[in-house]
């Protein structure tokens, strides 16, 4: 049988995870990455259990859970008093837990995986500078060290980001500014008092914050997401946010005092018309094809269950997969943004209109609030 080749651009969760389920179906596979060394960026991520199934597939499930901290609910609190609005269901009925994690521990899992797996070539240091589209291939341009070659792969996967040179190269509309920064801050659980060992949303007008346990429920990741402030660096940015979040509860407000502060996030989207193939030889998975505000926590997510899709398809439609794979994942993405902004406007709704938000909310029964999610959660990955 022919031996299958594909070349992925991007060793983000998106790179690594897509490499995973291709090797799996079969395929060799060379990863370019132009960052030299893998940094633990980034912060925390929830995970739910549709991206979690496909993680357990490539049998990476035990490692991460041992990095990772459960939840069985996400609790929605007003900012200002503290009080608790809603507590939503996100374990699911076959057992599939819903991880926090840092994004450094979950891509470390995946690292490990890749590098151990004989059919996958990892090359660090190697950015795709450029890529030129023939009958049947693309012909990369890779620079590394200064360096120039040149590659060809019969199936490109672009998962470089959402600043990804591969849709710039081909002419896709640039990312869109939102408007909103994520600022990450990180403290040890014990200085929280072990309080927020679990998942919070702390909501207000026109801003929210989001707490959870990382790094085996030993430390605490905070997220504000904020209207943008220009022009400040990040200590004026740390100094203008406490301002900001000053009035809120304050138990929140004495741990951002107290905690590291790991940085600011000013938050894009790709623009919704991106395609997400191209002529059967590129196919775009994770924030290079659909990147979104992490209103909903399903960034990663997504790029995870594109990896398994992409990889399905490759497996089940020979010459039609990348048309396929699209045709799959849009009416899901469509709906997750959708989703996405709903979340926009429940958390960050001013009064006097919080309060029917609130109302509303306490009144819905538990159950009803996790079916309305049975859609995203439940989800689960095809054959591959
Ligand atoms: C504040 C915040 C909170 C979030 N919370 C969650 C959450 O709770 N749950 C969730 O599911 N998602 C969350 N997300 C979203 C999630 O982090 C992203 O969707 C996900 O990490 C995207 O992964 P990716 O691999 O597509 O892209 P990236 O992580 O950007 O990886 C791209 C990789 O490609 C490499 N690269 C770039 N250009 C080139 C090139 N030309 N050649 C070679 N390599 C290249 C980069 O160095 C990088 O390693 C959050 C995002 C933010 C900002």
């Amino acid at each position: 049988m022919k031996v299958r080749s594909a070349t992925i651009a991007g060793a983000g969760i998106a790179g690594l995870t897509a490499a995973l389920c291709l090797a799996r179906t079969g395929y060799q596979v060379d990863i370019f990455e132009r960052a030299t060394e893998i940094l633990p960026v980034g912060a925390g991520l929830q995970l739910s259990a549709n991206a979690l199934r496909v993680i357990q597939r490539l049998g990476c499930l035990e490692e991460l859970q041992a990095l990772a901290s459960e939840a069985d609910t996400v609790t929605l609190r007003s900012g200002s008093s503290g009080r608790i609005i809603a507590t939503v269901p996100v374990r699911s009925q076959d057992g599939t837990p819903y991880l926090s994690v840092h994004r450094a521990d979950l891509h470390r899992v995946l690292f490990s995986e890749v590098t151990a797996n004989p059919q996958i070539r990892l090359h660090l240091g190697t950015g795709v500078t450029g890529v030129e589209l023939r009958e049947n291939h693309a012909a990369l341009t890779l620079e590394s060290d200064g360096r120039v070659s040149s590659h060809d792969t019969p199936l490109l996967v672009a998962a470089d980001g959402i600043h990804s040179a591969i849709a710039e190269s081909q002419g896709f509309a640039s990312p869109i500014r939102s408007g909103f920064t994520a600022s990450r801050m990180i403290l040890p659980a014990s200085a929280a008092n072990h309080r927020l060992a679990t998942v919070e949303a702390w909501v207000g007008s026109a801003r929210h914050a989001v707490s959870y346990p990382i790094h085996s429920g030993t430390a605490i990741n905070l997220v504000f997401i904020s209207p943008d402030m220009p022009d400040a660096d990040d200590s004026g940015h740390k100094t203008a946010l406490l301002q900001q979040f000053s009035h809120w509860n304050s138990e929140l407000a004495q741990l951002m005092q107290i905690a590291d502060y790991v940085g600011q996030w000013p938050l894009s989207t790709a623009p919704v018309q991106r395609p997400y193939h191209i002529n059967g030889v590129v196919a775009f998975v994770g924030d290079a094809a659909h990147a979104m505000l992490p209103f909903a926590a399903q960034g990663a997510a997504m790029a995870i269950e594109d990896a398994a899709v992409l990889a399905h398809c490759l497996h089940t439609y020979g010459k039609d997969a990348l048309a396929q794979y699209e045709a799959q994942r849009r009416p899901r993405i469509t709906k997750v943004l959708k989703r996405v902004r709903f979340h926009d406007v429940m958390y960050h709704m001013p009064k006097p209109l919080s309060y029917g938000r609130d109302l509303a909310l306490r009144l819905t029964p538990k159950e009803k609030l996790r079916s309305t999610l049975g859609w995203l959660y439940d989800w689960q990955p095809p054959e591959f």
